[in-house]
């Protein structure tokens, strides 16, 4: 059996909020983005917005090669 040891999760680097274990991932060309992965907490850091002074709002795009989410469990509120 194939196993995956890949981990998002920085175990030397804390939340400064919260204390957990935070998750670190380079997203070029704009540099390392840290988060707290706990649900209750928000802390974020994304070094190429500190870097550019505070904004009023971060855009966030996901996008997956999936087959979608089926129509059933689908819903627009
Ligand atoms: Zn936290």
């Amino acid at each position: 059996m194939s196993q995956c040891n890949s981990s998002l999760i920085d175990e030397g680097n804390k939340c400064p909020k919260c204390g957990s274990s935070v998750y670190r991932f380079e997203v070029p060309p704009h540099g390392m983005l840290e988060g707290c992965p706990n649900p209750e907490c928000t802390w974020q850091r994304w070094q190429a917005m500190d870097e550019a002074g505070q904004k009023d709002y971060i855009e966030v795009r996901i996008a997956d090669t999936g087959q979608g989410i089926p129509k059933r469990i689908c819903q627009i509120v």
